[in-house]
């Protein structure tokens, strides 16, 4: 016997790109799938200025690696000035090969 309950549980049903504002969700065969990411950081007392702040932005994949190419380029510079600095290949970021 299935017995029910009523509850009042949030769902997402959708997930907006922080940085240009289109839905995460895209659709293959009539499903929705979510494809995306989200850069997240947390600060705390040994932070410049920033002790208990969290930050949370959600990326469209599109939005996503034109972050991570941004860090690239940053990087890219940074290294210019410091010898030992390596410069970030394809696989920058990604944490399965
Ligand atoms: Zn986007």
């Amino acid at each position: 016997m299935i017995i029910k309950k009523p509850t009042f549980i949030d769902k997402e049903v959708d997930c907006i790109c922080d940085a240009c504002g289109d839905s995460l969700y895209i659709k293959v065969a009539g499903e929705r799938i979510k494809e995306g990411g989200q850069l997240s950081a947390e600060f705390g007392f040994a932070s410049d200025g920033e002790d208990g702040n969290r930050y949370q932005v959600d990326l469209c994949q599109k939005c996503f690696f034109s972050t991570i190419s941004s860090i690239k380029k940053r990087r890219n510079l940074l290294s210019l000035f410091a010898e030992d600095f390596e410069q970030p290949d394809e696989t920058f970021g990604k944490v399965n090969d």
